[in-house]
């Protein structure tokens, strides 16, 4: 996980020319029209057979009373929640009011008639994973450990109390919430009926407000849109213009793929873009700048899709990251193993994560679970038994050593090491190229120090 940095300036030339698009895109998307007695709202659909935009007029009570809420104006007749939302920060300590994070609990709050569907898919998907857990030790171990299944059970009532406020709306009786959980025990029955509604009884039962209300915001937060633009102009901003000034090498999620952005006459290419809190859920958080988070393929379709991390808190590339507080370490084997091991002869080890601060200890595991961190870094072990064999061989002497040697070569001692290693080792380095995390933990783990 490495932390998505930019110069202050580059960021506010971003959210500039974002707002800049959205602006005009809104105000060609949406209108609203007071007449005598009422304000009454349109938006633009794309009708693929006449390839033209129609007007449709909404008249769902609740969407028109979200939308006008998020209209909301400032005293500078700047629309204060809107813009939050574009190109507001995902949270923001100093100003919390101007975060993405607070508006979009407050519109959780504020309609629940409209959320209630994914809020659902959300509980639902994360009761499910329990379950198969729960499943999976029944069925693994007899004597299965009682330590596992009550970590289950924690994390399930630490998710009920960290969205305790919202979910107050949405669920009855959410006060006795961990005395049910406590009784759920390792029986086929009470596994299969745990994440359904017996479970959980929630308090609406109005379906398709959400649907109807995805169906327009999907045209004004127009995703599909965004990243179309600019592939006809390469000057128009949208995902490729976005995606080169970020200027982002590898996954910030993983730190294994390599990301570049190339944009010319002959071609493009591009990183996936990945909606940190996910657009399926929060429909008008589409386009937000700071929701976009440049992944590879792999994190952002294979694994994260279906997670909500606005529920279940993930790391932040924009604002968290593993520097000093989360390291990968190698845990050897036993025996002849061990021997094997240290001279990078051996396979027989692990590369597990060390968390270093537990008040990101559950950020870590939710983000470590849902893009398999350990599990893919498992494959890397060939490249974590060459770091073991260099680090023998280039030792602190050899080291200072080949600096005197070729004084015109190297400017520094880390110069030496990235060129032994063939990795970036330093902090504000660490996204230029895959694996150099693990590189820079892993030398650290073997004294080459940095
Ligand atoms: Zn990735």
């Amino acid at each position: 996980m490495i932390k998505i940095e930019l110069s202050k300036d580059d960021m506010e030339y971003i959210e500039k020319e974002h707002w800049k698009w959205f602006e005009a895109y809104y105000n060609m998307i949406f209108t609203s029209i007071k007449g005598s007695d009422e304000e009454r709202f349109f938006y633009k659909e794309y009708n693929i057979n006449t390839r033209e935009y129609e007007r449709v007029e909404i008249n769902n009570k609740e969407i028109i009373r979200f939308l006008r809420y998020i209209n909301q104006s400032s005293s500078d007749s700047e629309p204060k929640v809107l813009k939050t939302i574009i190109v507001g920060k995902l949270t923001n300590e100093k100003n919390k009011e101007n975060s993405i994070r607070y508006v979009t609990e407050n519109i959780l709050k504020e309609f629940p008639q409209i959320f209630n569907e994914p809020i659902k898919k959300s509980v639902n998907s994360f009761l499910s994973s329990k379950r198969k857990i729960l499943a999976n030790l029944k069925d693994n171990d007899r004597n299965t450990n009682s330590a596992e299944i009550n970590k289950v059970k924690d994390s399930m009532k630490k998710y009920f109390e960290i969205n305790k406020d919202i979910f107050q709306v949405y669920i009855n009786d959410i006060d006795n919430i961990d005395s049910k959980i406590e009784k759920i025990k390792l029986t086929n029955k009470n596994i299969s009926n745990f994440s359904k509604d017996k479970f959980i009884e929630y308090k609406y039962h109005i379906d398709g407000i959400f649907y109807e209300a995805e169906k327009v915001l999907s045209s004004i937060f127009n995703y599909k849109d965004f990243i179309n633009e600019g592939k006809d102009d390469i000057n128009c901003w949208g995902a490729y213009k976005l995606l080169k000034k970020l200027n982002i090498n590898t996954c910030p999620y993983c730190n294994r793929n390599y990301i570049h952005t190339y944009i010319d006459v002959d071609g493009m290419c591009r990183a996936d873009i990945d909606h940190f809190y996910p657009k399926s859920r929060y429909p008008f958080l589409a386009v937000s700048l700071y929701n976009f988070i440049p992944s590879c393929h792999t994190c952002n379709s294979s694994f994260k899709s279906s997670v909500d991390t606005f529920l279940l808190p993930h790391i932040y590339p924009y604002e968290d990251t593993f520097g000093e507080n989360v390291k990968f370490k190698t845990e050897p084997g036993t025996g002849e193993d061990k021997v094997g091991y240290l001279l990078g002869n051996s396979d027989k080890f692990k590369i597990t994560l060390d968390i270093r601060d537990s008040l990101i200890k559950d950020k870590v595991e939710n983000s470590n679970c849902t893009f398999k961190i350990e599990k893919l870094y498992d494959f890397h072990k060939d490249y974590v038994q060459e770091i073991i064999k260099k680090a023998k061989i280039y030792n602190e002497t050899r080291i200072n050593e080949l600096l005197q040697q070729y004084p015109q070569l190297f400017q520094d001692r880390n110069e030496i090491i990235r060129t032994i290693f063939s990795n970036y080792i330093e902090d504000k380095e660490l996204s230029n190229r895959p694996l150099s995390k693990l590189t820079k933990d892993i030398l650290e783990e073997f004294n080459i120090k940095i």
